[in-house]
């Protein structure tokens, strides 16, 4: 069965009963090379386990079945859960579980798993929970060996920008204290049933087992950046004064002068590891206070 026949999905979905559920952001993939590509390129030869997040009718999580030693498939929509068991019904190395990503205890779920090593996701999700699922799974510092997503193309390239760039923000550099994130792929709008609005890009993020950048006090270092990204306009002494209360804007300057900073710099100028820096000389004011 071809799962990105859309003929095939459209009469699956018929046979089940089911409709496209807007509220899921149910837009299926119907390129078969496409979805080839995203289950081949979401691991490396080391990875074991995939999990997919938002299974569909299943044509991405066949393709993963084909490739890696065990796939866990979750789904938000149980009336798919029937469906896939279904269309998945050959593999012995799916299990499909009607969850909400959202509300899933990942450590629960994949324990094993992660005992084993080589887990990493595979997500195509509806683009308004992207974001925050993505900040939830780096937040959550399992040790998952990649992230691929599918997303928004322009929040990829948010995603995937350098520091300086007009594209450069909070997310971005989040993101790289956790891992390096690279664009794989375009994916038009017109290879999806029903077809979003906007065009997508595939993402793929590779976690860091041992992290470049150590801040003495990690509270310090995240508030340092959302301080400079909070006021992105403003220069850095300024923005930086306005996040931390408890440090004078001379001192907050002199700070940023020892770096080897220009006193006019803006936060949106500065990558991961000089916001480490920085955020380390914050911490010392803070501390001799
Ligand atoms: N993987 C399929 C594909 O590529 O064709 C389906 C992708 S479709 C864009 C997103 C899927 O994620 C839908 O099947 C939807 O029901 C499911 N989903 C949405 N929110 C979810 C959540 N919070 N947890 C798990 N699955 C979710």
């Amino acid at each position: 069965m071809n799962l990105c026949d859309i003929r095939t999905i459209k009469d699956t979905m018929a046979m089940f009963g089911l409709t496209f559920r807007k509220e899921f952001g149910q837009n299926f993939l119907t390129d078969r090379e496409v979805v080839a590509e995203i289950a081949e390129s979401c691991g490396g030869p080391n990875t074991k386990t995939v999990l997919e997040i938002g299974a569909g009718c299943g044509s991405l999580t066949h393709e993963l079945a084909l490739i890696y030693e065990n796939v866990v498939a979750l789904e938000i929509d149980r009336g798919l859960i029937p469906l896939l068991k279904y269309t998945l019904g050959e593999h012995r190395n799916i299990k499909v579980i009607n969850a909400d990503v959202m509300k899933t205890d990942i450590p629960e779920l994949l324990g094993d798993a992660f005992e084993k090593g080589g887990v990493s996701v595979c997500a195509n999700l509806p683009y308004y929970i992207t974001t925050p699922i993505l900040l939830e799974l780096l937040d959550s510092r399992l040790p998952f060996d990649s992230i691929t997503v599918m997303i928004q193309s322009e929040v990829a390239d948010r995603l995937c920008a350098l520091p300086g760039t007009p594209n450069y923000g909070s997310v971005t550099a989040y993101l790289n204290y956790f891992g390096t994130c690279r664009k794989l792929m375009k994916v038009p709008a017109g290879k999806f049933l029903p077809p979003p609005k906007v065009d997508s890009a595939v993402v793929r993020i590779d976690l860091y087992r041992d992290r470049p950048c150590k801040p003495t006090d990690e509270k310090i270092f995240f508030r340092t950046m959302r301080a400079a990204f909070e006021q992105r306009r403003k220069t850095l002494p300024n923005a930086l004064s306005a996040g931390f209360g408890e440090i004078s804007k001379a001192e907050i300057t002199d700070a940023i002068l020892s770096c080897g900073f220009d006193a006019n710099i803006r936060g949106e100028r500065l990558s991961v590891s000089e916001f480490c820096t920085l955020s380390d000389k914050l911490y010392e004011l803070i501390k001799s206070k």
